[in-house]
């Protein structure tokens, strides 16, 4: 496993990390002990950054982690929840109702603490209620030694440039934004590197969109973008080639992305995650590929409030 330098907290993250959101059955429904055999498989491998939220499962994904978690000696895993979104429709970026759900993570997690805790999908919220009451909350957090690293998450890209302009964050998670079909995540590097902000990228397989078993149903990409990754896989089907794994090579190719963050509950898509990453990217499927989504490159969703798109 590689390791890069997570901005400026210091810390080496793994350059796979493991998303947790899939022990909450977003994606389909899981088997508990295959989930917690993956948790300790992606550990055993040298992942040693996983990132869960309370709104996974709506707490099952942090429950299942927490039982994941309990025999494994702190100082193994780097651990990252949120605090802000309760359900699809459920925000709530207070200062009271972060403090009390960071407990309610901790306990959850069977931890004393979390290493990063960030606003979840801030583009449903208000950014100024983000700086200036939720942010100083998490500091209070900090201070209290409940959690190491404060940051912020969500889909649209202008969220990061208006936050970072006001405020310190030590982390963001940005999702969907830096794989074959969308790399704009690109244009914020510089910015992120300036300012000494760690980035995790989330899902380079776009939640699902570059798999062969392709987007479950709730995916919010149109029409235009699934056909278009539909057809990206077809080609790698009559190539012999799996399209989920040249999305997970091209964006942990990118050594100015420090961690990029992969969910599964499957120990067989972790194992050939892992062993991906070691293997050769065929440079001629790849041309193909990013040729087969050029007509959407970047072709984005709205996700959030209007303002904040
Ligand atoms: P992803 O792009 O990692 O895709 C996950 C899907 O791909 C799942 O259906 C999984 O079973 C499948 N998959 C994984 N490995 C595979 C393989 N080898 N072959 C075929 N299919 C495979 O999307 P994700 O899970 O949404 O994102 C990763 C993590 O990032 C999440 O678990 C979460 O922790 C984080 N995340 C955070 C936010 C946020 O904060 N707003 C949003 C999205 C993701």
């Amino acid at each position: 496993m590689k390791y890069r330098l997570l901005g400026k907290t210091g810390l080496k993250v793994s350059a796979l990390s493991f998303g947790a959101s899939s022990l909450g059955s977003v994606f389909k429904s899981i088997d508990e002990k295959e989930g917690i055999r993956t948790v300790h498989a992606a550990l055993d491998a040298g992942i040693n950054l996983i990132d869960v939220s309370p709104y996974y499962g709506l707490t099952k994904a942090e429950t299942v982690l927490g039982k994941a978690l309990i025999n494994i000696p702190r100082d193994r895993y780097l651990l990252s929840t949120k605090a802000g979104r309760y359900g699809e429709d459920e925000f709530d970026f207070s200062a009271q109702r972060i403090t009390a759900s960071v407990e309610e993570s901790l306990r959850r997690l069977n931890v004393d603490y979390v290493d990063f805790l960030q606003l979840h999908d801030i583009e449903f919220g208000s950014l100024s209620q983000i700086i200036q009451e939720s942010l100083p909350a998490l500091q209070k957090l900090k201070e209290q030694g409940k959690i190491r690293y404060a940051g912020i998450t969500g889909y649209p890209l202008r969220i990061f440039n208006t936050v970072l302009k006001s405020a310190d964050v030590d982390v963001i998670l940005s999702y969907c934004r830096y794989a074959l079909n969308d790399s704009s995540l690109a244009e914020l590097l510089p910015q992120l590197k300036a300012r000494g902000v760690g980035l995790m990228n989330a899902s380079p397989l776009s939640m699902g969109l570059l798999s062969r078993q392709g987007a479950p149903s709730w995916h919010p990409a149109d029409d235009v973008i699934k056909k278009a990754c539909r057809q990206a896989a077809q080609y790698c089907d009559s190539h012999g080639l799996d399209l989920s794994k040249l999305a997970i090579q091209y964006a942990l190719a990118n050594e100015e992305i420090p961690t990029t963050l992969v969910g599964t509950a499957n120990p067989n898509h972790l194992a050939k995650n892992i062993a991906w990453l070691e293997e050769p990217v065929d440079q001629e499927a790849l041309s193909e590929v990013l040729h087969i989504l050029q007509p959407i490159h970047n072709r984005s969703w709205v996700v959030g409030r209007p303002e904040n798109n």
